[in-house]
């Protein structure tokens, strides 16, 4: 091989020792295999459902009464349950979340609790001299298709029913459960559902979980056996359902699925609304009226009336019902069909809700479709319930309403329109894109406020969005080890769950999109996830593997850093050295040019850089470079190009070496600002893999033709930096917040 004569070498004086990758500092690149369930059958290594992919079916006809003077609801249901399995059931097993507020209920038994030490006469009351709530399912009979009682056993929320024959593949079993419960009242006793108590002496229901369930079966749990403890929301099957909901007369109602008799239960006046609505795209049409809803509500009818649904593919199945509903509602065009956009609330959450529900219902659920796939139900609903946020398919409860004057601030409605964003996205995730939110409360939860930032982004870039923005996260990246846990942690095992599973995987997937895949390679990626999972199971290792199968981004070390660790990122300028070009050696370089043996000798005329305060630095260097400052370059350019050519090379005229220190364990992209004297600016983008050889310094020199006054990295703060005091050369004043 020849020998390099010429060329400009910049020698590594204190070149730094390569950190070998250890189980203590492993390699942050590794793919990983120890991490992620063996690929299968089942789901294949793509991310994708595999050849053998199976889902159960659980089919529901429900009839059910409100007592809206005692607060009991009684149903009766047949459930038709489709084994897809290759193996046979011996038993099936249902969900009784209801029972999560039964006295029995070991909910409360597993939290430490200390004494108040201040407590309000009412609080004191409830703690220590009232009876609890006496909630739960109360199970009149389960019987099968022939009438005969079935043997079951329930352990806290979940039921087990035994089969006589085992259940084998592609069979169907019907069976039907009576039961009744105390309706909740959700302000008082907490849960996801119940009514709210008006002083005019009228309720507000939002009814969920209020049936037997079936549980999910699937290849990656068999049953799933964790019990609704209260944080790990729910894992169920798709379905179809007709339920036959009877209320008092004087109710407004609206539940999952479509009414099969509207003109028995709305006005012919309502009716005429409706049909409007149906046609109106750009705005709601009011179909029931204040009105009309102040008028019912000062009666309390002892009439009845039955609402009856039918709901295709669903997984679950809400319902909400009061007489002070007040119901707008309007057409939403999505690129493939149309859809329904509809509000219900009472007085209360006028003139916030007319105003703003239905409408930001409408780009919700444009927005979600243009990221994922066209919302595929006939509606979607949003509810006024007060202290609520929580979704079902198609229907979801929502809080937000004015001062009893109809005053509001900017805080109530923006947060109003968060939920509203939220709970209405959750219809794609975990409502479709049907993952196990008992175990992972990042897979609905987190997707879901990431989709939810770049909905209300596209409804106003400056809307005052908390989660979503990488510098949002850092408070918690940055907080005490010792209280975080992974992401990847179950959701009853999560101390901070607001940050944990809702706002560091929102972060997560915006970093993703804008700084280390872009929009373009994430979005198809996303997109093909939620097009892969719709209607279908997905585990997280289908969403890892999608995002990367979709884009060629290996992202493990992404996956691996922000999913499986409470790792956090912080990278930083440690120096800045300006190199000066020279015919002569430094001292340093002559004396490492002694320590090589004689072979090894760099001979011929070489270019030599000098480090700006070395030795050999002398003040006149101090000056933008020319080519025909050096000698030896002047001539092999002369020698090798020609005049074309030499009117094309680069003139540098400045060189700095940048050395960036990484204190956060994260590996991050390292983003980098430069500003020149006359005030311009250049962005350069190293990936995160710049760490993959050396994880605590990387080096990077810049030859510019301007002289450079300052380098800053992540001047945006996209990466969720938790220290930007180091992040800029000079140094900048950090101002005490006294100041
Ligand atoms: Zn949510």
């Amino acid at each position: 091989m020849r020998k390099i004569l010429l060329g400009l070498v910049v020698f590594p004086l204190m070149s730094i020792a390569q950190e070998k990758p250890t189980e203590k500092n492993p390699d942050k690149f590794k793919q990983m295999y120890d991490l992620l369930a063996t690929p299968n059958m089942y789901r294949t290594a793509s991310g994708a459902p595999g050849p053998e992919y199976y889902q159960q079916q659980a089919d529901y006809k429900i009839d059910i009464e409100l007592d809206d003077r005692n607060t009991k609801l009684y149903g009766q249901e047949t459930v038709t349950y489709t084994n897809n399995a290759k193996e046979s059931l011996d038993y099936l097993w249902m969900q009784l979340d209801q029972n999560q507020q039964s006295r029995k209920s070991l909910s409360p038994m597993v939290e430490s609790n200390v004494t108040d030490p201040v407590m309000s006469p009412k609080g004191f009351s409830r703690k220590y001299l009232e009876e609890d709530f006496d909630g739960g399912f109360n199970i009149e009979y389960v019987k099968d298709a022939s009438g005969k009682a079935m043997n079951y056993t329930i352990n806290q929320t979940m039921m087990r029913i035994e089969l006589a024959t085992p259940l084998k593949h592609g069979e169907k079993i019907s069976f039907s459960i009576k039961w009744w419960y105390n309706i909740n009242n959700y302000r008082l006793d907490g849960g996801r559902s119940g009514y709210e108590q008006f002083e005019d002496g009228n309720r507000l229901y939002v009814l969920a979980q209020f049936y037997p369930r079936m549980a999910v079966y699937n290849d990656v749990e068999g049953w799933q056996n964790q019990q609704f403890w209260g944080a790990g929301e729910f894992a169920l099957p798709f379905g179809n359902f007709d339920v036959n909901i009877t209320v008092p007369a004087d109710h407004i109602l609206e539940a999952t699925g479509e009414l099969l008799n509207r003109s028995e239960v709305f006005t012919p006046a309502q009716l005429a609304r409706y049909a409007q609505a149906e046609k109106s795209f750009d705005k709601p049409v009011i179909v029931v009226t204040q009105a009309e809803a102040e008028a019912a509500e000062k009666g309390f009818s002892t009439q009845k009336k039955t609402w009856k649904f039918k709901a295709t593919n669903v997984r679950d199945f809400g319902i909400s019902t009061s007489r002070k509903f007040i119901y707008d509602a309007m057409a939403v065009k999505l690129a493939s069909r149309n859809t329904m956009a509809i509000s219900l609330y009472p007085k209360e959450g006028n003139p916030l809700w007319e105003e703003y529900s239905t409408r930001i219902v409408a780009h919700t659920l444009k927005s979600y479709s243009s990221h994922t796939f066209d919302y595929p139900y006939p509606k979607a609903i949003s509810i006024n319930a007060e202290d609520q946020g929580m979704e079902y398919p198609m229907i979801c409860w929502n809080w937000g309403r004015p001062d009893a004057d109809g005053k509001y601030s900017d805080r109530v409605k923006h947060g109003m329109m968060s939920v509203i964003v939220h709970e209405v996205g959750h219809n794609f995730f975990p409502m479709i894109v049907n993952s196990d939110e008992r175990q992972w409360t990042w897979m609905d939860e987190g997707l879901n406020s990431f989709l939810e930032y770049v909905a209300l982004m596209e409804w106003d870039p400056n809307f005052p969005a908390d989660r979503g923005p990488a510098k949002n996260i850092v408070p918690y990246m940055s907080g005490d080890e010792k209280g975080l846990e992974p992401i990847m942690s179950n959701s009853e095992s999560i101390r901070q769950f607001g940050n944990n599973a809702y706002g560091k995987p929102a972060a997560a997937l915006n970093i993703l999109r804008e700084t280390v895949m872009g929009r373009e390679l994430f979005d198809y990626a996303f997109k093909t996830y939620a097009n892969r999972w719709k209607f279908k199971h997905p585990t997280p290792e289908d969403f890892f593997r999608t995002m990367e199968d979709a884009s060629a981004f290996d992202l493990d070390w992404f996956w691996r850093g922000w999913f499986y660790t409470t790792d956090f990122n912080d990278i930083g300028i440690k120096e800045v050295k300006k190199y000066f070009v020279s015919n002569e050696p430094s001292k340093e370089v002559k004396d490492f040019l002694k320590t090589r043996r004689r072979r090894n000798r760099i001979e011929g005329p070489m270019v030599y850089m000098i480090a700006d305060g070395s030795e050999s630095y002398k003040p006149e260097m101090n000056k933008p470079f020319e080519i025909k400052d050096c000698k030896t370059l002047q001539e092999y350019v002369e020698k090798t190009f020609t005049k074309e050519e030499q009117a094309k090379l680069k003139t540098p005229k400045y060189f700095y070496q940048v050395t960036f220190d990484k204190p956060g364990e994260l590996v991050m992209p390292i983003i980098v600002e430069l500003t020149f004297e006359d005030g311009t600016t250049e962005m350069h983008h190293f990936p995160a893999q710049i760490w993959r050889m050396n994880d605590k310094e990387a080096n990077r020199t810049f030859a510019t033709d301007k002289a450079i006054v300052k380098i800053k990295v992540d001047p945006k703060e996209e990466t969720a930096d938790i220290n930007t005091t180091n992040n800029s050369w000079p140094k900048e004043e950090v101002k005490s917040k006294f100041d």
